[in-house]
């Protein structure tokens, strides 16, 4: 087995060794062991002067198996491995290319030298999963760029390209043509010029990029970029003993502290949220197949989610058609097309060459005649029934056959649009996310008569759009919006009872909200939650101060930012909140109207009222299958509605209090309140009576 993932040829003194282990070569026990089997049989062999360590498929290794994780520590393995490639007689040159991630660069760094394909990227993204490097990372590269440049990469998470890692000097060469030429090219040099083994561990860390001054600095960005984790600080402590502790002594200091953060709660939930994004793609009775192929899109209304969803299209390299009823909406979706390709032009976010492809991909029509060839339809016009029903029927009558017909409605019973068409099966809901051209989330919401073919070209579609998809059944609000309903009531209601906005919001973003959700109100128009509670009056509970705050402001004239006031005032052209003294009077005046008493809410309060029936509506919506997983639920909530991945999503989080605590607190507030919004969900109950978690029964209900 070993001998499939890692081989070895000598061509002219040059051992050759390859890494094989599909699809991206993560550094499994295989590998490992292949690794080291062929170290042995190279040392043994008489006339190899240099060693070359690469890979074959579309990247170097991607890091380590983190599928490992979960079992028994593995750093000890890793850095006997490392060790041996450290100490081995004969320089050792690892090529690199693709994507070098976490343990796959660690892998480098043990190597002598290091050449890179041009475009390579490499990077230490270990701190976005909460834990930090535990292969000699945080040993090795300190001693070759520097404390300061090591956390600044730990921090950052993100890759840097080989131009940028050359700069740095944790590569040596870049390679423009054929790396594996270069590589061996570069060995004979190293060999030429009779340079030994250049050993990493042997070198110090410079002490200029370690001063007192340098270490305050980067304490100080680690509390402003990551309040509530530690895995950053655990970071720092260990890159420090690179500079403090001889090198064997670093390895085991960095062992102890990488064990220490994987078992902390932050690391146990970014851990949770990655693997649960892997997860949400696999739907029962679906068979993997090939992809559908979709070679044309076609997007009814060219508002501002239209225009979006067509941008996602000509971004993934997808011909687009944008229909709209009017030459004006034409002209505007157009308009804010080339704007928003303007801005991300400006900002460096694509080149000149890919504005000008992506905008040729997008081509406008007010006839349906021009959908005709697509291979998928998005239907994007205002939010009303009778319309879309329209729609669809006329989609129907021009759509070939097996086109995905997707709504992106948020509010309507996809059943009735897709009983407008002679052909449910391939109705679905695709519910983008503004603006949609950035957001990464797709709910993907089965009708009843929704094929599992349909489902299945759903989900390949988003891989094909890099947006993350979750399944949901039909019902008012899907997984998200459904769950932020009684999210969004309570801190309505407690600016009614006398908190201010200021103080709701940053209860929810000290808890590591992105934006308290009085601030989002603001931010997506006011106007557009009240007309949608305006139109959905009879989904709702007999509650008369039910969502009455944006009711109040919106009666003001306040639509948010639009209008440069809502809960908050805006100076025009700037988008910091600004308390108002106006707003709390309004609020202040409506909740005497309706009899609200008045009082003071600690943040705890503030936070359980929001959060509790948060978690509690997921409950529900899991035992009713409209989520097929909790993980999909924190997918949801985490890539489409700011909950922070260090909390794991709100399923996650529940565990993470105890349903318990959440059990008990739904019946306190049910005692303050009366039951109409605070009864637990059925599925809290039996698990709390039960003694039982979520991740329980996640594992007996293995969709
Ligand atoms: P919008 O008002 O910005 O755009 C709607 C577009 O539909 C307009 O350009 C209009 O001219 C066009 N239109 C109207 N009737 C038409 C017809 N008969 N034929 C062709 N085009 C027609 O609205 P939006 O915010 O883009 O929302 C569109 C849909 O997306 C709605 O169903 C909405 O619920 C849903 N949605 C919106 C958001 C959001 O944040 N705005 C998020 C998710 C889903």
């Amino acid at each position: 087995m070993s001998q499939d993932v890692v081989s070895f040829s000598v061509e002219d003194g040059i051992a050759v060794v390859t890494i094989c282990n599909p699809p991206v070569n993560v550094i499994s026990a295989a590998v490992r062991a292949g690794l080291s089997e062929a170290l042995t049989k190279i040392g043994s062999l008489d006339g190899v002067r240099a060693v070359v360590l690469t890979a074959e498929g579309s990247t170097f290794c991607s890091g380590a198996d983190i599928g490992e994780f979960s079992g028994p520590p593995r750093e000890a393995e890793y850095r006997d491995l490392f060790r041996r490639l450290e100490q081995f007689p004969r320089p050792l040159l690892a090529a690199l290319y693709g994507t070098v991630l976490g343990g796959g660069l660690e892998l480098s760094l043990a190597c002598h030298y290091r050449i890179a394909a041009a475009g390579s990227r490499l990077g230490l993204p270990e701190l976005t999963l909460g834990i930090i490097p535990g292969a000699g990372g945080t040993q090795r590269m300190p001693r070759l760029i520097g404390l300061e440049q090591t956390l600044e990469l730990l921090f950052s998470g993100r890759p840097v390209d080989a131009a940028r890692a050359l700069e740095l000097g944790f590569v040596d060469q870049v390679s423009e043509g054929p790396l594996r030429e270069a590589a061996l090219a570069y060995a004979r040099a190293v060999v030429a010029a009779g340079k030994g083994p250049r050993r990493t561990c042997d070198r110090a860390v410079d002490p200029a990029t370690a001063t007192p001054q340098i270490i305050e600095r980067l304490k100080e960005k680690a509390k402003r970029q990551f309040p509530h984790r530690v895995a950053p600080f655990s970071a720092i402590e260990a890159v420090s003993a690179a500079l403090t502790e001889p090198f064997e002594q670093g390895l085991r200091t960095e062992e102890q502290i990488a064990n220490r953060s994987k078992a902390t709660v932050e690391a146990k939930a970014q851990i949770h949220v990655f693997f649960a994004e892997r997860e949400t793609r696999k739907i029962p009775g679906l068979a993997p197949g090939a992809p559908r192929a979709i070679r044309r899109a076609g997007i009814v209304g060219a508002g501002t989610m239209g225009g979006g969803i067509a941008m996602s299209f000509a971004n993934a390299g997808v011909p687009v058609t944008l229909l709209d009823a009017s030459e004006d909406a034409l002209e505007r979706g157009r308009k804010s097309i080339a704007d928003l390709y303007a801005s991300m032009l400006k900002r460096g976010r694509i080149s000149e060459r890919q504005r000008d492809e992506r905008l040729a991909l997008i081509s406008d029509a007010r006839d349906y005649e021009a959908l005709r060839d697509a291979d998928v339809l998005v239907e994007a016009v205002f939010e009303q029934m009778q319309l879309k029903r329209e729609i669809f029927a006329r989609l129907d009558s021009i759509a070939k056959a097996g086109a995905i017909l997707a709504t992106n409605t948020s509010t309507l019973d996809i059943n009735e649009i897709a009983a407008a068409t002679g052909r449910p099966q391939d109705v679905i809901g695709l519910h983008f996310f503004s603006p949609a051209h950035v957001m990464p989330l797709l709910e993907v919401v089965r009708a009843e008569a929704t094929s599992l073919q349909t489902i299945g070209a759903a989900m390949d579609l988003a891989k094909r759009l890099r947006k993350t998809p979750v399944l949901a059944k039909v019902c008012y609000g899907f997984i998200g919006n459904r769950m932020m309903e009684g999210y969004a009531r309570e801190a309505q209601r407690m600016v009614l009872e006398g908190a201010t906005p200021r103080q709701v919001d940053s209860a929810l973003e000290n808890f590591g909200m992105a934006m308290g959700i009085l601030a989002v109100f603001d931010m997506a128009g006011i106007d557009v939650g009240v007309n949608v509670h305006k139109s959905n009056a009879d989904k709702y509970p007999p509650d008369p101060t039910y969502y009455q705050a944006d009711l109040a402001l919106h009666a003001a004239g306040r639509l948010g930012q639009k209008s440069g006031m809502g809960y908050y005032k805006y100076l025009p052209g700037d988008r910091t909140r600004h308390d108002d003294p106006e707003a709390l009077a309004i609020l202040r005046g409506h909740a005497a109207a309706l009899g609200v008493p008045q009082r003071r809410h600690g943040e705890e309060e503030m936070l359980e009222r929001c959060l509790f029936p948060l978690m509690n509506e997921g409950l529900r919506i899991l035992e009713e299958g409209v989520a097929l997983r909790a993980g999909d639920i924190d997918v949801v909530w985490t890539s489409g509605y700011g909950f922070p991945r260090y909390r794991g999503g709100p399923m996650f989080y529940a565990d993470t209090i105890g349903l318990k605590t959440l059990r008990d607190g739904m019946l306190k507030y049910r005692q303050q309140f009366g039951p109409l919004h605070w009864e637990p969900a059925p599925l809290l109950s039996r698990l709390v009576e039960e003694g039982r978690t979520l991740a329980d029964w996640s594992r007996e209900h293995r969709a």
